[in-house]
């Protein structure tokens, strides 16, 4: 019997779980797929305060930025600073008078109310720029502006974060168990939630199990989940799309406006470049996202009129996501809040049942904190204090010497310097594992710069139990190569590591890169068309797998009419 159950593996289910075993209760974290699966693992990975709420949700930023601040101070190694530049063009719209309208804007916005919460997450104030400041410091920009408004902003690996709070709970008491999924509610006879029906993915079997209290985070399949315990979560789910380039484009993140008048963003992105995102209701299925080569090209046309070297890059894949927005009615997407609700279902004769939907990634600590809260007082708990921000995240507590690591390990400093950024001090570990079994020495993936070891580590203590779970964990296949020079390789270090037969380990393959190929299909055309070819040829006659299910056959060139196509379901988000 626990006390908790937590339905999601996102980072809100996750961030919930681990607050919920740091006060003490015994808690069970349950994830149908891999922990960052959903949203949280497809959105722009940005910790940052949300600079465009500032107009109708200050609220929202406010919450975003102390939270930032927070994460930053528990998980230092996830984060990376990231500058942004709002451009000011001479055609947006032509208006004399637009650059003192600008700059007053400019100076109340982004100066005068979001430098106030700058502070709450060590970011720098912002500066209003002439053209050729500017360029000066982004060489890559189109040369028609007349100004630019910088600003500062945080970057994550999410899914380090929601991996990070997966082991953090663990390490506190709870158990946590992936690719289980909740087929049901354990009801009482006065209608109280008294616990759930699990059915575990791999042996397909169904169990009942007991809690005082259970926690839907579900994000975008808030609503279907709840629907099984008879209760309403409404929710206005918002798809949005974003592609990962070959390479760093700029060294400045940069606002584009597409063609009607949103604002969107190109930004550097670990090794790649993400350009980010459409914003659509979407009535689908969460599980099984399209996108379309429009969805593709609006994007592009943005990125390429704002920085036009863009279009010298190769676009590796698109993904796609789903905001669980709260809902409402009668408002254009951009404009719908992010404020989160949560609800205590005894007003809806569901006692014991408390769900969480809208809200960040940004502020996902906090809105753990009030979750953890609410199932206090719907349980009739007296309040133990949250201890979440005080205690850094696995690997969060001190920046290892890299230098040091890599001459004591005897490895390139490049490769202790990514495990570092991903692991933090745990790296240390990670280097002495290889030193231990020299096997796992391995160079895997050359893009990211991951070792057999990382992948090892992630098997034996992160809960990877798939190839795509260490994907996820390392960024495996997320680079340039996409796969097409380390999958095979890790692979063959998971069947080591999981002891699976060779047919297992073929469908490991085989469904990373059937993933990999549907979140490129809707980019495919020169070069990218090309890798894929290689990529396919490698796998397909070396690899034998050709006796599998793989890809269908390699469609019409980018500018040929697009089929809608399926994303790639867990697609990364920032970290894409
Ligand atoms: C395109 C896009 C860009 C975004 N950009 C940003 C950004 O830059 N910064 C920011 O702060 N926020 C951003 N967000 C918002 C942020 O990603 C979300 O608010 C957050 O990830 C929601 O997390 P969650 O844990 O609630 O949901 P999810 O991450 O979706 O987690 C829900 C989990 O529940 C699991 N699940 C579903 N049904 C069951 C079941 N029956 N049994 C067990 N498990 C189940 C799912 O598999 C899933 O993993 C963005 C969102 C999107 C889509």
């Amino acid at each position: 019997m626990y006390d908790v159950i937590v339905v999601g593996g996102g980072v809100n289910g996750t961030g919930i779980a681990r607050d919920a075993a740091m006060r003490g209760y015994r808690t069970l974290l349950v994830e149908k797929r891999d922990f960052a699966a959903g949203s949280s693992g497809a959105n722009s990975g940005m910790i940052h305060g949300g600079v465009r709420y500032l107009r109708y949700d200050r609220s929202v930023t406010e919450l975003a930025c102390l939270d930032s601040g927070y994460i930053q101070r528990i998980a230092p190694h996830l984060l990376f600073r990231i500058p942004f530049l709002f451009p000011l063009r001479a055609d947006d719209p032509a208006d004399p008078t637009l650059r003192e309208r600008f700059l007053r804007y400019g100076v109340e916005v982004y100066l005068g109310l979001y430098d106030d919460y700058q502070p709450l997450k060590a970011g720098k104030p912002s500066v209003v720029l002439t053209a050729e400041e500017a360029y000066e410091l982004e060489p890559s920009l189109a040369r028609d502006l007349i100004g630019a408004v910088s600003f500062d902003e945080w970057g994550i690996d999410p899914f380090r974060l929601c991996a990070a709070n997966a082991v953090s709970a663990r390490q506190h008491g709870a158990t946590i168990r992936n690719y289980a999924t909740v087929t049901g509610f354990v009801r009482h006879a006065d209608g109280t939630v008294g616990g759930v029906v699990l059915r575990d993915e791999a042996t397909l079997a169904e169990e009942r199990i007991e809690a005082r209290a259970v926690v839907l985070a579900c994000g975008p399949w808030s609503t279907k989940v709840a629907a099984l315990a008879g209760v309403e979560v409404k929710i206005r789910p918002g798809k949005g799309v974003h592609l990962t380039l070959d390479r760093r484009v700029s060294n400045y993140g940069v606002i584009c406006k597409t063609v009607d008048g949103r604002d969107i963003f190109l930004m550097p992105h670990e090794q790649t470049s993400i350009v980010g995102t459409t914003d659509d209701d979407f009535y689908g299925d969460p599980d099984d996202l399209p996108i379309t080569e429009d969805e593709v090209a609006y994007l592009w046309q943005a990125a390429t009129r704002s920085v036009p070297s863009v279009a010298h890059a190769r676009i590796l894949r698109a993904w796609a996501g789903v905001r669980p927005t709260v809902f409402e009615y009668g408002k254009l997407e951009d404009a719908l809040s992010r404020e989160h609700v949560i609800r205590d279902h005894a007003a809806d004769g569901a006692p014991g049942l408390v769900s969480l939907v809208g809200g960040k990634l940004a502020s996902y600590r906090i809105m753990s904190e009030e979750v953890v809260d609410a199932v206090e007082r719907a349980l009739g708990e007296s309040h133990r204090p949250c201890r979440t921000h005080l205690e850094p995240l696995p690997g969060g507590d001190r920046h290892p010497d890299v230098a040091a690591l890599a001459r004591r390990y005897r490895l390139p400093q490049l490769t202790v310097e990514r495990i570092a950024y991903r692991h933090g001090a745990i790296a240390e570990a990670i280097c002495e594992l290889a030193d231990r079994e020299p096997h796992l020495r391995t160079p895997i993936c050359r893009c990211e710069q991951v070792i057999g070891a990382e992948l090892a580590w992630s098997i034996r203590h992160e809960e990877g139990r798939r190839l795509l779970d260490l994907r996820r964990r390392n960024r495996l296949a997320m680079g340039p190569c996409q796969g097409t020079d380390c999958a095979a390789l890790a692979a063959a270090v998971l069947a080591r590591e999981a002891n699976l037969a060779p047919a297992q380990q073929r469908r490991e393959l085989s469904d990373l890169l059937q993933l990999r190929w549907k979140g490129k299909r809707a980019v495919l055309g020169g070069y990218a068309m090309a890798q894929e070819e290689l990529s396919r040829g490698i796998h397909l006659g070396a690899g034998a797998l050709h006796g599998l299910p793989l890809a269908e056959r390699i469609p019409r060139a980018r500018s040929g009419a697009a089929p809608a196509v399926a994303a790639d379901e867990d697609d990364e988000g920032a970290v894409a």
